[in-house]
């Protein structure tokens, strides 16, 4: 059976009519995934009886079970989800003063590989349907009650790999008949799919792309993340440059800092050559440490030193708060798991 958050509403309105129903009751079901964000047919009050009779037959509304819930020191609260099938994927709500984030998966697992991120780890098993990424938000917002005002796609997963998904599930929760969390409060992170993001610059979502861009030469990047053999620097960059041209909005680039690794100032002055006159904001993460994984953490001095340099000419640069590094919550330390 489908899972009905799988529909958006015009093919909700079809399913409605292969069911024998009005089409405004594809409204009405809408209202009540979204907005009341109800965990069964049967809280459909105002349809009837018959009516969720058949929507039970028919389809399933993939609740995910709350396998386990860790709150950090700092507030954050990492998820384990069941999502239904045996797997299970971990989501992430952070609080931040400007309101609730929430970081989605988008995968089950990880192609990418990369050198020092714990999602890459474990065999790649499928995408996420949009209905199971638009859950995690809506599973989460039915947990805490609390609103989530900003949506980031840095889970487990490369957003970009499930394209059709990811932008259909942006979509929904931007709609205002679906979540209604405005686009500009939505970010998606990419490795680096340089066809993608030439596609994305073409559906006018005004949501805001973070590159994992990590070195400033192809030979540093690709050993740190294999999809640079395929795009290197010089096509991610000018597919940027492309995309900022085409949306007219700022890109921001993630550059997790590794002791020795990319963290010296020759490294600094090349990223700023780099991306000098892009409209973009550089992202610094102090690398967290992954089991088995050779990189360490840069020293806190270091990266500050980092960080001023590239301020100092003429790049905004901000270091990521860390969050949720005691419950390995924090970027890089999600997995999915096994049931
Ligand atoms: N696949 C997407 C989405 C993952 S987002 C992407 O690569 O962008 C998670 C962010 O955390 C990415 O920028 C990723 O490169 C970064 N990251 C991964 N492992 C990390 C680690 N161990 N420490 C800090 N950041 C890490």
């Amino acid at each position: 059976m489908k899972n009905i958050k799988d529909y958006n509403l015009e093919e909700l309105k079809n399913e409605m009519q292969h069911l024998g129903e009005k089409p405004y009751r594809a409204e009405q079901i809408f209202k009540w995934l979204y907005k009341e964000k109800v965990q069964s047919f049967c809280e459909m009050t105002n349809l009837s009886l018959t009516l969720r009779e058949k929507l039970k037959n028919n389809y399933t509304i993939s609740n995910f079970n709350i396998l386990k819930k860790q709150e950090s020191k700092d507030g954050t609260k990492k998820y384990l989800l069941d999502v239904l099938d045996g797997n299970a994927i971990e989501t992430v709500l952070m609080k931040y003063h400007h309101g609730n984030s929430i970081c989605v998966s988008s995968q089950i697992g990880c192609k990418m590989g990369c050198k020092f991120c714990a999602s890459t780890g474990i065999k790649f098993v499928r995408d996420l349907t949009t209905g199971e990424i638009i859950e995690q938000v809506i599973r989460i917002q039915q947990d805490t009650k609390e609103r989530i005002s900003n949506v980031v796609f840095m889970g487990i997963g490369e957003p970009l790999d499930n394209y059709e998904n990811v932008v259909e599930a942006i979509k929904r929760i931007q709609d205002p008949k679906g979540l209604e969390i405005g686009a500009r409060h939505i970010s998606i992170s990419t490795s680096g799919l340089v066809p993608r993001i030439y596609q994305l610059a073409e559906e006018n979502i005004q949501c805001t792309l973070s590159i994992s861009l990590h070195a400033t030469n192809n030979e540093k990047r690709s050993k740190m993340m294999p999809i640079n053999n395929t795009y290197p620097i010089e096509q991610l960059l000018q597919a940027c440059k492309s995309y900022i041209k085409q949306t007219n909005r700022r890109i921001s680039f993630e550059y997790a800092l590794a002791k020795d690794q990319n963290d010296n100032l020759e490294d600094a002055k090349e990223l700023i050559k780099l991306l000098k006159g892009m409209l973009c904001h550089v992202n610094l993460i102090p690398i967290n440490k992954i089991e088995n994984g050779k990189y360490l953490k840069s020293s806190n001095e270091n990266i500050i030193k980092f960080r001023d340099y590239l301020n100092e000419h003429g790049i905004v640069a901000t270091i990521r708060r860390e969050l949720g590094s005691d419950i390995e919550a924090a970027c890089g330390q999600l997995r999915r798991k096994n049931l």
